[in-house]
Order: structure tokens, then C-alpha cells, then sequence
């Protein structure tokens, strides 16, 4: 299938929240929110106020934990059901922006469990009863213009990515002033996470020329602004927030590749969040890919500026780049250094490679993986070793 789909509208800027002031024809909007930062914040309170300015009348589901769980989505589409919204407003990090996509299938289609909807492609068609808007507090997830809402299933400890371009939100809001409340660590873990997905849409098999120059403008206004965001310039913040929404408009459509396929299920297994395991992953996994589509590593490395000539020399640049990356956020760079130790890790490699195998991730990176492979990988990605087969 050739399909590129993105929201309809993205708002954009200082204050953006404001736009939903606009919003015109609607009666009632809930809004999906996590613990308490979005409050503290004041930004709850602006995307009541505005939403209330727009005529509607407004409900708050608060308290979506990060990795959000089978039993909130459940909870939240009854919530939904209860009140029976015809906007949806999710608002914060990839968490509640996830759970809300979720619990919009269920408000919509009541009778369908978790268990209908967990093959890529498999929902039925949303907007019967509400439109979705997402304005994102971090900048990592791109939740808010992504066709995915990862979902954990904390009895089995595996995250599903539930896939389907009808949870593509309608409208997404980047307010510039949300992510300057972003501690480092969260800047950090949730930065990596951009760049992974730019670059593994880069070299996705379902990348196509929609998707390259957004996956490529992305990772050079990462590489230009993530430390800078990291060490709290404002206007660096405000340049990530776009860059991490770029190459979410990519991956959203080329899809993305193993460092996902792991970062799912270790980082329910280990209890590293998503972005720091990506972080960890992403040097093994360019080494592992390059067996196959080098030259693609050495185009984004071009395109950066990073040194070499030889296809090889400008990956090996890259790696470096991304190592680099790691030691300037103070990201600890191998699952070893994380504090998972030998004994932990040999216990469950095995099972998280064969669930990795399995993750929908797989299907899209570009060289195809076994299980031994994908251990391999994972090994290399505790240890820090090179990964060299
Ligand atoms: P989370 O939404 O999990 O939030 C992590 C923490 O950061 C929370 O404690 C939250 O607090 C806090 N927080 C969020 N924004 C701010 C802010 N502006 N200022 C201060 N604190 C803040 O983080 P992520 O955005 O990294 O989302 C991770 C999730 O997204 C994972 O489940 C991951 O699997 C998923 N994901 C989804 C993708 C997609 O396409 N849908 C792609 C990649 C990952 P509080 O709860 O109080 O708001
Ligand atoms: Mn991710």
C-alpha cells in the first residue's frame, strides 16, 4: 500500500493552546491528561479555559501513568462513554496521548476488546462520534501525528504498538511554551527518541519521497538543537518540539525498525524508559542495518556534515555521532551501565528476542532479523561491544 496520511491541521508557536478557541460546532469536549505536570504547569487550566471559550462543555480524565496500561485505556473509554464527548483533547507526553488514542476505539466501539485491535490495520473506522486533537508536552513521542499508541500489558509485561491510521489525530498543537518545563532527563530520554525515529525511518522498508525529506530535515535540526534543548536554551527547546514532530510525520508513514522492536519489550522488562532505551539501542542497530543499507547511513551522515569518504567511514561517523550524543546527556550508554545486571539479562534475552522478532517494528527495518540476530543485538547493546556480523 502507497499511503502517506498526517493530521488535517497543526497549530503552531508560543501560546498555540489558544487555538482551540477556534474550534467550531462542538458541544462537549473531554480532556486526557497524565499525573500532575500539565497542571502545575498552568496548561491544563489554558486548555480548559480555551475549550470553554470555544462553547464546549469540558470534562478532565486525569492521571494516565507513563506506559500506560490495558486497565486505564478500559477505564478511560468508560469515562467517555459516560459523558459522551464529541471532541477528544489529549494532552501531555506520549502517555496520555497513547491512552487516550486507545480509549477513543473503545468510547466508539464499545464491544470491541484490546484483543480485536492489536494487528497493524485492524480498526474500524473512528469519527462517529468525536474528532481527535493532541498537544504534546514532550518532544520525543510525535504521539500527535502518529498513526501508533503503545499500550502495556503490565500481566505479560509486554508493550503493544497498536497501529492503525485512523488513530492519526485531526488536530495536533505544538505550544512552544509546554516543552520549557521539561526537566533534563526527560529532554534527554525523549530527544533520543526523536532522533531514533528519524533515523530509522530513514532506512524503513516502507520509506518512500514523502517521507525521506522529513526523516532527513529532522535529524539535522536534532543534531543542530538537542544539546543546546538539553541545556535548557529556549529557542533550542522550541526547534526540537518541530524536529521531533518532522520525524514523526515520517515514521508515522515509513514506519520504523528493531531499535523499536527492542526498546518495546526491554523497556517494560528492565524498567528503562522508551527513549533511553532507544538511546542505548541505536549504535548496535546502525551497526547491525549497515550490513545492508550503508549507504543510506552515509547519506544522513553527509547530510550533517559528520567526517569521511568511504560509505563505511561516514557510518562508522555516524555511530560515533550517536555515542557522542549519549555522553553530552549524560545517557549511560549499554543496559549494563542502566543497572541491569548479567543475571537479569540472561534470563530474559532470550524471551525478549523472540517478542522483538515479533514486534510489528521488525517487519518494517531494513534487514531482516532472527531471533539469534536479534539476541546478538541486544547483547552487543548490554555490553557495548560492536556489533560486527
Ligand atoms: P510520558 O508521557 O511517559 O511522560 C513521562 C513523564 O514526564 C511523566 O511523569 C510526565 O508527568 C512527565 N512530563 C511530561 N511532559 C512534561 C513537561 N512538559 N514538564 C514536566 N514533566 C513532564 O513520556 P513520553 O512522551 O516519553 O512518552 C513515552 C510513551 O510513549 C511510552 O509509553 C512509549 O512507548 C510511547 N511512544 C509512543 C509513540 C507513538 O507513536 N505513539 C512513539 C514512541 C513512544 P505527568 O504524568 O505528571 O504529566
Ligand atoms: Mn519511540
Amino acid at each position: 500500500m502507497a499511503r502517506f496520511t498526517l493530521p488535517r491541521d497543526i497549530y503552531y508557536g508560543p501560546g498555540a493552546i489558544d487555538e482551540l478557541k477556534q474550534l467550531k460546532g462542538y458541544k462537549k469536549a473531554i480532556i486526557v491528561t497524565g499525573g500532575s505536570s500539565m497542571k502545575r504547569g498552568g496548561f491544563l487550566q489554558k486548555t480548559e479555559d480555551a475549550l470553554k471559550a470555544a462553547g464546549l462543555e469540558v470534562k478532565l480524565f486525569e492521571g494516565v501513568e507513563p506506559d500506560p496500561s490495558i486497565e486505564t485505556v478500559y477505564a478511560g473509554a468508560k469515562a467517555m462513554r459516560e459523558f459522551e464527548p464529541d471532541v477528544i483533547v489529549a494532552i501531555g507526553g506520549g502517555s496520555p496521548i497513547d491512552a487516550a488514542k486507545a480509549m477513543w476505539v473503545f468510547y466508539e466501539y464499545p464491544d470491541l476488546t484490546f484483543d480485536d485491535i492489536k494487528d497493524p490495520f485492524s480498526m474500524p473506522k473512528l469519527r462517529q462520534k468525536a474528532i481527535f486533537v493532541a498537544i504534546p508536552s514532550t518532544s520525543g513521542t510525535a504521539s500527535e501525528v502518529t498513526a501508533f499508541s503503545v499500550i502495556t500489558d503490565y500481566s505479560t509485561h509486554i508493550k503493544y504498538p497498536l497501529a492503525d491510521f485512523e488513530i492519526t489525530p485531526d488536530i495536533a498543537i505544538l505550544d512552544m511554551d509546554i516543552p520549557l518545563t521539561m526537566p533534563k532527563k526527560l529532554t534527554a530520554h525523549t530527544g533520543m527518541d526523536a532522533l531514533t525515529h528519524a533515523i530509522e525511518a530513514y532506512v524503513a522498508t516502507a520509506r518512500s519521497d514523502f517521507s525521506d525529506p522529513l526523516a532527513l530535515k529532522a535529524i539535522s535540526d536534532i543534531f543542530d538543537s538537542l544539546v543546546d534543548s538539553y541545556n535548557g536554551s529556549v529557542e533550542a527547546r522550541g526547534k526540537m518540539h518541530v524536529a521531533q514532530c518532522l520525524a514523526g510525520m515520517a515514521f508515522s508513514n515509513a514506519l520504523l525498525g528493531i531499535a523499536h522492536s527492542l526498546a518495546h519489550k526491554t523497556g517494560a522488562a528492565f524498567g528503562i524508559p522508551h527513549g533511553c532505551c532507544n538511546a542505548i539501542l541505536l549504535p548496535s542497530v546502525i551497526q547491525f542495518n549497515s550490513k545492508v543499507c550503508m549507504e543510506r547511513y552515509a547519506q544522513i551522515a553527509r547530510a550533517v556534515g559528520l567526517p569521511g569518504y568511504t560509505d563505511k567511514q561516514l557510518t562508522d561517523s555516524l555511530v560515533e555521532a550517536v555515542r557522542a550524543f549519549n555522553k553530552k546527556l549524560d545517557i549511560a550508554p549499554t543496559y549494563k551501565e542502566n543497572g541491569v545486571t548479567e543475571e537479569q539479562f540472561n534470563e530474559l534475552a532470550d524471551s525478549i528476542a523472540e517478542n522483538a522478532v515479533k514486534d510489528p517494528c521488525t517487519a518494517s527495518n531494513p534487514r531482516p532479523t532472527s531471533v539469534e540476530e536479534m539476541k546478538k543485538v541486544l547483547t552487543c547493546a548490554f555490553t557495548g561491544e560492536n556489533v560486527n556480523f
